[in-house]
């Protein structure tokens, strides 16, 4: 570590990066490779980084990704029950039916988890990269939902308009997401030349804008649907001197891998764990920035 850490209050949030795979490969993955090779992977460890990251920062967010939460519920619920219930608790998923895991088992795996669960966010893209269950299972889920849909590269945006009252009649909200391995401090806020942003413009209303450092979202409504066009750059960590004079590693998200290890980055930089209980804490720069 070169500089010592800040984040926002309450910490960064915890990605948690699931000890087995997901079946897929979509083309935008930068995970894919984390699964080549399992040696290693641990539940263990992930819940030992779990408790240390609860004593550091009682009440982050955990974000549970992979790789696929859902395709071994025994080891998800070891993992959720090894978080306190001062966090607030994430899922990206694809909602698989993998290894035997039927509809109803996640369906009651929810209904079972309602009060830890904070929302579970399921992919379901223009073109179909991974293996789909039935939209309905979205719907009926007990907890919150949201559909996340990565608009990648030269998407097919003639599908927009009949992908859109797919998920409106789910009556979830949905968030397109621009290929973060493509977003630049220059481009994160750019709207002229953004395709995604103009053909959303034609089919919704535009309502507003928030952001911060290192992300933000443009939001919409479309015929009382919540849609949120949303972009983060492709690392977690911004460098930047302080009105103390002091230069700081700002941190906004920490993973705890497959192995349990900590690291600061999406770009493989471990935590130093000492330094980060030592972190200073700002208020959260993400802000609403234009209401229309
Ligand atoms: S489903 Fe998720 S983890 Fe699996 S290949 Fe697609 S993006 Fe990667």
């Amino acid at each position: 570590m070169s500089n010592p850490y800040k984040t926002r209050a309450g910490g960064a949030t915890v990605t948690i990066f699931v000890p087995y795979d997901c079946g897929n490969n979509c083309p935008f993955c930068i995970n894919k490779k984390e699964y080549a090779d399992p040696t290693g992977f641990s539940v263990e460890k992930i819940c030992e980084s779990i408790a240390l990251m609860d004593d550091i920062t009682p009440e982050c967010d955990f974000v549970f990704t992979g790789g696929e939460p859902f395709a071994n519920l025994t080891d998800l619920q070891v993992m959720l029950d090894a978080i306190p219930p001062s966090h607030k608790i994430y899922i990206n998923t694809t909602l698989p039916l993998l290894h035997g895991v039927t509809r109803r088992d996640i369906l009651a795996f929810a209904e079972k988890n309602r009060e830890k669960i904070t929302c579970i966010n399921v992919s379901r893209h223009l073109v179909r990269y991974v293996q789909e269950s039935d939209d309905q299972m979205m719907a009926d889920m007990a907890v919150p939902v949201r559909v996340n849909c990565v608009l990648f590269q030269d998407y097919p945006k003639e599908k927009l308009p009949d992908y859109l009252e797919r998920i409106r009649r789910l009556g979830r909200p949905v968030q397109f997401r621009y290929d973060y391995t493509d977003t630049t401090p220059e481009n994160l806020y750019d709207r002229e030349h953004d395709p995604i942003y103009q053909d959303l413009c034609r089919l919704a209303r535009y309502t507003g804008l928030d952001g911060c450092r290192m992300r933000c979202g443009f939001h919409f409504d479309y015929h009382g649907m919540e849609l949120t066009y949303h972009k983060t750059l492709p690392y977690s960590t911004i460098v930047e001197t302080g009105p103390d004079g002091i230069t700081y590693d700002v941190l906004y998200d920490i993973l705890i891998k497959q192995t349990g290890e900590l690291h600061s980055d999406w770009t493989g930089v471990k935590l130093d764990v000492e330094a980060y209980r030592k972190a200073v804490f700002e208020p959260y720069d993400l802000r609403w920035l234009e209401w229309v």
